[in-house]
């Protein structure tokens, strides 16, 4: 079977793992506050708020920056519906715009101008699909214009810049995700990076219940608290910190395998399909994308994948079409329609291997070619 994602774990973690377990200190302690500081220091931020999942650091974020009942968020609707989600269930409506383009289905910063001057939204949520930066420059722009928070969704791209700048500092958060197909891998976790001091104090209080003030005994009880404004208990834990920690490690020497399993993707393909961010290298390279030519069924392709024990995906599922979200208010989608239903993710992940990817552009292009 070739997987879709696969983590890459060894002996280092599983010793990691093994160390936390023996020390008997489970929930976030040191472990926590060091993995906090590495990831911020790799991203460039001054603060990093571990978190339970990407999407908790979504739904932490948008409630500490004020989201909440009557207020509009506007974001992509091609990506993960997390951030569609966790503004729904504050009581807030997700504003869908469209992408840039089929070849750069990044949001486009247009239609997010477009989308504040229609609904004066509380947010904005920018994505960087697969790993390649939304246009960053023109969006904070455009937020800090209308005084509208930015939040990066930065869960496809850690360790990437755009104009020299590192991906999840342009927001006033950026949102991380380790769930296993990331490119960091805990298992589930996630981390929020910002360089607001204030902002990072009340996500520490509203990650943990919205206690302030504390004091824990070395045996985690709490003695007296106060909490003035509600929160959830969205804290990682020591053993996937630690993970966490050894993943940061990887991650460089992974993203240059990533890169080169796409090139030899690309070199066999190009000629064949249209692949997006084609000439840009300046990437995370989360996922493999490609977009099968029109009037080719994917549900064939797919099949013959299947067939030939390889795993694929095809991202995303639109948000404003999913029963949930499609009540709310959009712009014009048409791209992100068109993009939605060419699209095909084809395996990419460090355990990959070349030969892998010579077979599954083997099986894809007999498909198209049949
Ligand atoms: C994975 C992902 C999330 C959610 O992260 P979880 O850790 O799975 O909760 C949110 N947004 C995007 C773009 C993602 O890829």
């Amino acid at each position: 079977m070739i997987s879709l994602a696969e983590p890459d774990l060894d002996d280092a973690e599983l010793n990691a793992v093994k160390d936390v377990l023996q020390s008997g200190w489970l929930s976030q302690g040191q472990k926590v506050g060091q993995f906090e500081k590495d990831f911020a220091e790799l991203i460039g931020a001054k603060h990093g708020i571990a978190c339970s999942s990407g999407t908790s650091a979504l739904h932490l974020s948008l409630k500490a920056i004020g989201v909440g009942p009557g207020d509009r968020v506007v974001m992509p609707s091609l990506t993960f519906v997390a951030g569609a989600n966790c503004t729904a269930l504050l009581g807030a409506e997700p504003v869908f715009v469209d992408v840039e383009s089929l070849h750069t289905p990044t949001v486009n910063p247009k239609e997010i101008e477009r989308a504040i001057s229609k609904y004066s939204p509380k947010a904005v949520i920018a994505m960087h699909y697969g790993g390649w930066a939304a246009e960053m420059s023109q969006i904070s722009d455009v937020c800090s214009r209308s005084d509208v928070t930015l939040v990066e969704d930065a869960c496809h791209a850690p360790g990437v810049s755009y104009q020299g700048r590192p991906l999840g500092t342009f927001g006033a958060v950026g949102c991380f995700s380790f769930f296993s197909n990331k490119n960091i891998v805990t298992g589930e976790g996630g981390c929020i990076v910002t360089n607001d001091t204030n902002l990072a104090e009340k996500l520490r209080h509203l990650r943990s219940h919205g206690i302030a003030k504390n004091t824990w005994s070395r045996e985690g009880h709490l003695h007296q608290y106060d909490v003035e404004q509600c929160g959830f208990n969205y804290r990682l834990d020591e053993i996937r910190a630690a993970m966490g920690s050894v993943q940061l490690k990887k991650l460089a020497a992974n993203q240059l395998k990533r890169m080169e399993l796409v090139k030899t993707y690309k070199e066999r393909l190009d000629s064949h399909l249209e692949i997006p961010f084609k000439n840009n290298d300046e990437s995370a390279f989360h996922l493999f994308v490609v977009l099968l030519p029109k009037g080719i069924k994917r549900s064939r392709i797919q099949q013959l994948l299947t067939e030939n024990d390889i795993q694929h995906s095809a991202h995303y599922p639109p948000s404003h079409l999913l029963t949930a979200h499609r009540d709310f208010e959009s712009l014009d989608l048409s791209i992100t329609e068109e993009f939605s239903e060419r699209c095909l993710t084809l395996p990419l992940h460090p355990r990959l291997s070349l030969s892998d990817v010579e077979k599954v552009c083997d099986v894809l292009l007999a498909g198209i070619q049949h």
